[in-house]
Formats: structure tokens, sequence, C-alpha cells
């Protein structure tokens, strides 16, 4: 029996935003398959999101027994994707199922470590891979009074503390897709480049940018709003409406700039 403080947890979504560059041998690229996928976060927007390079995207879910997310979370990332990307060649979602991994709570080195001994699915020809982890542990940031729920660590890699969303919902199971859909597009977002993450916002200065909190938009109902990813607030969108917040108009703009639609 696991006790969770639960309900006043100031929950967060995080990003990384330089990769650790343990492989910085880049003359070395032309040779690894994985190079391609191991850029830093919000270099790929513009390849996820157009139709320019790559034709297709290929989505590898990745997780332990126990761990693979609600089918309506699946269904609703899938949604939020289509929405977003011009691929005429479609998306293709893609489950790998692995052992438990060891060593839980996880730092970032250690997820990227799973994604490198896990990872199956990478960008080759005209498809564009991406792998999301749905971890059996959780982030070794949390503490007594926070969470992770998600982070988006590299071009191409996210990952969603599955087990920490399955704890915080424990009483209201019935809130789970709501956490994971959020969770979810919140840090797909983060790989759209959102919030000016690159510097390349077509607003200037990045003016929808809260600087209070960067790379978070300012609009309060937006996807991307830092405080999207609070707990309490996501459950009190999950009991009123049931349904996951929306990109703004200002988001999506910076999203279509970059061959979205
Ligand atoms: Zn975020
Ligand atoms: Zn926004």
């Amino acid at each position: 029996m696991i006790n969770v403080p639960h309900k006043i947890l100031l929950v967060f979504l995080s990003i990384i935003l330089f990769t650790g560059c343990k492989d910085d041998d880049s003359d070395n690229n032309a040779d690894d398959p994985k190079a391609e996928n191991r850029r830093s976060l919000g270099t790929s927007a513009e390849e996820l999101l157009s139709d320019d390079t790559f034709k297709s995207m290929t989505v590898e879910l990745v997780y332990a027994p126990n761990y693979r997310p609600k089918q309506e979370s699946i269904d609703s990332f899938k949604d939020f994707i289509l929405a977003r990307v011009n691929k005429p060649d479609g998306v293709t979602f893609i489950e790998t199922e692995i052992s438990n991994q060891p060593n839980a709570p996880f730092t970032i080195e250690e997820i990227r470590n799973i994604e490198d001994l896990n990872r199956t699915q990478y960008t080759v020809g005209d498809d564009i891979a991406v792998y999301v982890f749905f971890s059996n542990g959780s982030s070794e940031n949390d503490t007594s009074t926070s969470v992770t729920l998600g982070t988006a660590y590299q071009n191409t890699s996210m990952v969603v503390y599955e087990r920490t969303l399955q704890q915080i919902t424990l009483d209201e199971p019935e809130i789970l897709p709501i956490l994971e859909s959020t969770t979810l597009h919140h840090e797909f977002g983060h790989l759209f480049g959102l919030v000016n993450i690159q510097e390349d916002d077509i607003h200037p200065g990045g003016d929808h940018e809260d600087l209070d909190h960067l790379k978070h938009c300012i609009i309060e109902d937006c996807l991307m709003y830092f405080e999207a990813n609070n707990v309490t607030r996501i459950m009190e969108r999950a009991r009123s409406r049931a349904q996951v917040a929306d990109l703004d108009p200002l988001c999506i703009a910076d999203l279509q700039a970059k061959g979205g639609k």
C-alpha cells in the first residue's frame, strides 16, 4: 500500500530545454541511425508539423505491464496530433511492451537510458518517429509537495510518469484519462516547439510566452498555460466538463507558421 499525499499536490509538467549532449560527437552523426532523434527539444517542430521533409509519422508508445494508458487517452492523443500535423501518408501508432524498468524513481539521465535500451522506432526516409515512455516509476525530482507528470526532453522524446498519474487518481480513477490526455497533449505541444522554445516564435518576442513561466503560454485557458498542469485545476476541469484544455489561437498560429494545420 503506497501512501501518496493527494489533492494538495502542486503538480507541474516540465521541459528540458537542452539535451545532455552525452552523444555530442556530431561528426559521427552521419553513421548514427539514431542521430536524427537525439537533438534538442523544439528543433523538430517544423519536421513534425509540416510535410516538407516527412510525409508520415510513427508514434511509439512504450510501457511496462500495468502502465499502458487508457485506450480513450490514446485515441484522444491521436486526434490531437492529427488535428495539427500535415502528414499526407498518415500517423501510425505502435505499442511496445517492455519489462518494469529498475531503479525508480528516475533521473532524466535514467529516462534517456531507458529510451536507448527500449526505443525501436527511429526517423528513417520520409517518416519521422516519436517516442513516448509511460514510466513505471516517478521522477526523482518529486518532493512531498510536488510531482512531475511528464517531461519533453528531446526533439522526439517524452516521458509520461504513468505510475504517478495512477497514484494521484486512486480515489477518482474516472479522472485518470483526463490527466493522461492533458499530459500527453501538453508535452507534445513542447515537441511542437511551444512556447517559443527555439525562440523562433512568429509572435515578436514570443509575446504570448509567459515571462514568469518561460516556454509556457500566458493565456489561461490554453493547453500550454503553465498551470494547465496543476492537478487541482485538471481535476476541476475533469469534474466540471470532462475535457482536456485546447491550444489557444496564438499557439495554433505558431504551429501553422511552421507548416501545421
Ligand atoms: Zn510544460
Ligand atoms: Zn497558448
